[in-house]
């Protein structure tokens, strides 16, 4: 069946994922610091023990806004992500890909990530996709085959019909392939992906029109 639509994960496919490092590991602590008359190095410690007392599998991890109202920051969410908007970095490759795939292609973006960091991540790059969807925002869910199954349904596409490409084995490759996606990996910094599934691998999305 012929692929119709393009769907992109956006941390590490799209957007260099160093932006949240940045947000969780150096704004926040920063203010925690500040607010609480802490050195760095404390309120990082203090910041990180809480984030993993809830635990990535706790979607209130991923929410920015649960995270500023627990520190009772004095900042908006939307502030303080363009606080560090010019540290989004979209990689050279996307563009020119999206560029030639939009003629042939419905191209969509699925993400872990809540809304508010998936709208300011694809500012740049929006007018390429025709839907994104945070599967935490609207699921409360990760990356699964839930998810999947459920978003080729609202859009009312055979699931064969859809190519996802992520970087994540379990979150992208074999959630996507559960529901019935077609799915390859990026192996942007070559971690050794390659070898485990030598016909399902890419490391630049330029090589991307080639496989369709
Ligand atoms: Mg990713």
């Amino acid at each position: 069946m012929e692929i119709k639509i393009i769907s992109f994960d956006i941390d590490g496919t799209l957007v260099d994922s160093d932006y949240n490092d940045l947000i969780w590991h150096k704004a926040i602590p920063e203010m925690v610091a500040e607010k609480n008359g802490l050195n760095f190095e404390e309120a990082a410690a203090k910041v990180k023990k809480e984030y993993d007392r809830v635990g990535e599998d706790d979607y209130r991890w991923y929410d920015i806004k649960y995270w500023i109202s627990f520190f009772q920051l004095a900042i908006g969410y939307q502030e303080l992500l363009q606080k560090y908007e010019q540290n989004i970095i979209i990689f050279s490759d996307v563009v020119p890909t999206l560029e030639q795939l939009c003629r042939k292609y419905q191209i969509i973006s699925i993400t872990s990530m809540p809304w508010e960091f998936m709208n300011i991540k694809l500012k740049r790059i929006k007018k390429y996709f025709q839907e994104n969807f945070s599967t935490l925002s609207e699921y409360k869910e990760l990356k699964n085959k839930d998810a999947f199954f459920q978003i080729s349904r609202k859009l009312r596409v055979n699931p064969e019909q859809i190519l996802h490409i992520g970087d994540h084995e379990k979150q992208d490759f074999f959630a996507a392939r559960e529901a019935g996606w077609k799915a390859l990996l990026i192996d942007r910094f070559y971690t050794g992906l390659q070898e485990k599934y030598p016909d399902s691998v890419i490391n630049t999305l330029t090589e991307l029109p080639d496989r369709l």
